[in-house]
């Protein structure tokens, strides 16, 4: 799907369907990302003519078709990264339990079982309010700003569970290979991918302003 300006309609975008093999479309390598997965690439075009025939929808449209769905993307992306969190809070019980330190388990220190707990309990409220977000999009609400929050909140914490993971592991977390260093190197991703933590502050704080106190979705009491 591409969303360009027609010729003759310079003042709004619209969306064309256009298939990758037509004449003028290349799909070129992309970049390597930190987690060296090869997840994105670049649409060339190159004098691709496009008709009138694969507009989609309306002229004008392309930025709503476009951006008609960033909430339900947004929530979609969460589960994803919550399943990363806690395979890294797995992974680091299990070290806990079994690497002897100074004649005992790691885990018997109390300081490395306090961030086991506070790993938990992030991930816990986290996958919480996602399920919550979700529960109300399947219900046919519109949870935008529920998205940005669970968004902002799930990659943030997501990221810390994956940083005291590798803490804990120690030199073992550190080695290239290790599932906990690359699970690190994923998490650290999501902060900026589909929309950055900052980009999600701003949707929350103008939502917030743009309400009358107590009528922002997320801030209102349940009845
Ligand atoms: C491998 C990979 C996969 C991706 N996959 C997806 C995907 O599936 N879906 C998707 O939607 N996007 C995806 N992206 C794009 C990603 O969402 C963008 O990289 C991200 O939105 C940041 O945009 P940018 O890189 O242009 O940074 P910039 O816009 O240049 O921002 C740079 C920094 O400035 C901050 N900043 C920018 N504007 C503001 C502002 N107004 N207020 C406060 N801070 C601001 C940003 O938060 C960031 O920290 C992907 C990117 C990569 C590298």
């Amino acid at each position: 799907m591409l969303i360009a300006r027609m010729a003759d309609e310079v003042e709004t975008y619209s969306a064309f369907l256009v298939d990758l093999d037509s004449p003028g479309c290349t799909v070129t390598d992309g970049q390597t990302p930190m987690s060296g997965q090869h997840i994105e690439a670049d649409i060339v075009f190159d004098r691709c003519h496009v008709t009138r025939e694969q507009l989609l929808g309306s002229v004008g449209d392309g930025l709503r078709i476009g951006l008609g769905r960033v909430t339900t993307n947004r929530l979609l992306h969460c589960p994803t990264v919550l399943g990363h969190a806690r395979r890294a809070l797995e992974l680091t019980v299990e070290f806990a339990r079994t690497r002897q330190v100074f004649g005992g388990p790691l885990g018997a220190l109390q300081s490395i079982q306090h961030k086991l707990a506070d790993m938990a309990t992030a991930y816990y409220a986290a996958r919480s309010m996602v399920h919550d977000a979700l529960a109300a999009l399947d219900a046919g609400a519109r949870p935008r700003t529920e998205a940005f929050m669970c968004k902002l909140f799930v990659a943030e914490n997501a990221f810390r569970i994956a940083d005291e993971a590798v803490q804990i592991h120690g030199k073992a977390g550190l080695t290239r290979g290790a599932e906990v260093e690359w699970l690190f190197r994923r998490l650290r991703m999501f902060r900026i991918l589909t929309g950055s933590s900052e980009i999600q502050r701003n949707g929350i704080a103008k939502a917030l302003l743009a309400t009358e106190p107590g009528t922002t979705p997320a801030t209102r009491e349940r009845t």
